[in-house]
């Protein structure tokens, strides 16, 4: 049973959002019509458009993308096929997609279901030699350097933040690795690696505290729709219960031979605060002095276009590693990673950002631009400039994306406003905006004056509201540049 994307998600229509709890009755075809009544080829079998989302049946069912060629030549198309396919991720109820290709059809399957943890653990047990290829011996590969000491104890992620891939490369479903299974790996480390000294460098997955922690309902799992499990908020239905990983932790780390074990994974904090007693053993046991951790952003605006928590949880989290780190006599800092550029932020949220690190007192070194990747939704939304995160239209919502050179490089630049370098383009970005008054040697100030009489101290921290500036920062990277 063929069906055509549009009719899924239609672009140009907003249809009724589908409930996604709502069980669908295999066997209500009653409305269905059957090819012969509808004149149609032989075993195709035609259902009424209003009927379709709830009569259609998802396993002998396929979606029909828009074709290549569409695809190419229309980015609203593009944002729409890359929407339908986002919404096809679930194993439980994701159906085929099929896409044409000048004069052939690729077909999609969809993903497959997750792994049981006695079939994970028989795939990491594999006897893996641990060491790079022999062709390569006596190289440095710093890739290898990385992972050598450190164990991988879970698949997949279900936090679907826009810019990542991972739900798209290993399932939204966690697959989960057994405790035992992870400490047999952490003692063949030990015993086998050569020059290991006691120390796992990293005990963790795409994300460090995900590991057993799944949805609480399998039949409400396997009809959900939703495509994250933890945004706008955490899902009523999912099952934050860290006990389990934090016994893993212990047991680690009490083994012979074992001297520290650190997490270094991403940390995702809005679910470690609901497990104090887990941010406690974590900053107690297993951070470095520095725990790397990713709000990606602070304004909300460019949070929703991500998929990401709002800031107030990571204002929790730092409220308990601060706590706890105190407790166990240890001085130890978060270091808050942040992408510049994301589709949806603008100039105006980049500098609110700039005026949070100062005000918070970090000074980053490692800073990156959003660049978009194969498969991922801001990958559509930097592309279309519209949120596929909503239903598309060609009338729905433009999102405010820097493309070009000079905006990309303001961006990454006022993630580094404490870099006399990017001083000149952040002084005339404020002047531009009609705020003068960031500049100058005040707390609340982002760049200095070029002469220090020209400074003014606001008394407390200031907003940046909206205002044309982006447009016309757009309009000068949108001009054609002049052929080499
Ligand atoms: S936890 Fe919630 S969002 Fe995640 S699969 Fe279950 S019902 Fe869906």
């Amino acid at each position: 049973m063929e069906i055509d994307s549009s009719r899924v998600d239609r672009p140009g229509k907003v249809d009724a959002v589908v409930s996604p709890y709502e069980m669908i009755d295999q066997n209500s075809c009653s409305d269905a019509q059957t090819s012969k009544e509808s004149g149609q080829e032989e075993g195709v079998v035609a259902i009424p458009l209003r009927n379709i989302v709830k009569t259609l049946d998802r396993e002998r069912s396929v979606i029909r993308l828009p074709s290549y060629e569409k695809v190419i030549s229309d980015s609203v198309l593009y944002a729409h096929a890359s929407r339908v396919l986002h919404l096809e991720t679930n194993p439980g109820n994701a159906r085929a997609l099929v896409q044409r290709h000048g004069d052939r059809d690729v077909w999609l399957n969809p993903p497959p279901f997750p792994l049981s943890t006695e079939e994970l653990d028989q795939l990491f047990e594999l006897p893996y030699k641990r060491l790079p290829h022999q062709d390569y011996q006596g190289k440095k590969m710093p890739a290898y350097e990385m992972i050598r000491f450190s164990i991988n104890i879970m698949r997949g992620c279900f936090g679907g933040c826009t810019f990542c891939s991972i739900t798209e490369h290993e399932g939204r479903v966690i697959q989960n690795r057994s405790e035992d299974s992870i400490i047999r790996e952490i003692e063949e480390i030990r015993d086998n690696v050569p020059e290991f000294k006691g120390y796992i460098s990293d005990l963790g997955g795409p994300t460090a505290n995900m590991w057993r922690l799944a949805c609480d309902d399998k039949a409400v799992e396997s009809v959900c729709r939703r495509l994250s499990c933890v945004y706008p908020s955490i899902c009523s239905h999912m099952n934050t219960d860290h006990g389990p990983l934090t016994h893993l932790y212990q047991r680690a780390r009490e083994l012979p031979g074992i001297k520290k074990i650190f997490v270094a994974s991403g940390l995702r904090y809005d679910l470690a605060i609901r497990s104090p007693e887990y941010v406690k053993e974590l900053v107690t046991h297993h951070v470095g002095g520095y725990l790397k951790i990713a709000p990606e952003h602070t304004e909300e605006g460019t949070l929703s276009k991500m998929m990401k928590p709002k800031i107030d949880s990571y204002y929790e989290f730092k409220k308990m590693f601060e706590q706890f780190s105190k407790e166990a006599g240890k001085e130890q800092y978060l270091i808050p990673y942040f992408i510049a550029a994301h589709p949806g932020t603008t100039v105006e949220e980049m500098v609110n950002l700039a005026l949070w690190l100062k005000e918070n007192n970090f000074r980053l070194d490692q800073v990156q631009n959003f660049y978009p990747s194969p498969m991922a939704t801001a990958t559509a939304m930097y592309h279309s400039e519209r949120n596929p995160l909503k239903k598309l239209s060609y009338k729905s919502e433009k999102v405010f994306t820097a493309k070009g050179e000079k905006i990309r490089r303001l961006h990454k630049s006022l993630l580094r406003y404490h870099d006399p370098k990017n001083w000149p383009i952040i002084r005339e970005t404020l002047r531009n905006m009609g705020r003068s008054d960031l500049i100058g040697d005040g707390d609340m100030q982002l760049v200095p004056a070029e002469e220090k009489r020209n400074s003014s101290r606001p008394a407390k921290r200031p907003r940046v509201q909206k205002n044309s500036l982006n447009k016309s920062l757009n309009k000068s990277q949108n001009r054609k540049r002049p052929k080499k």
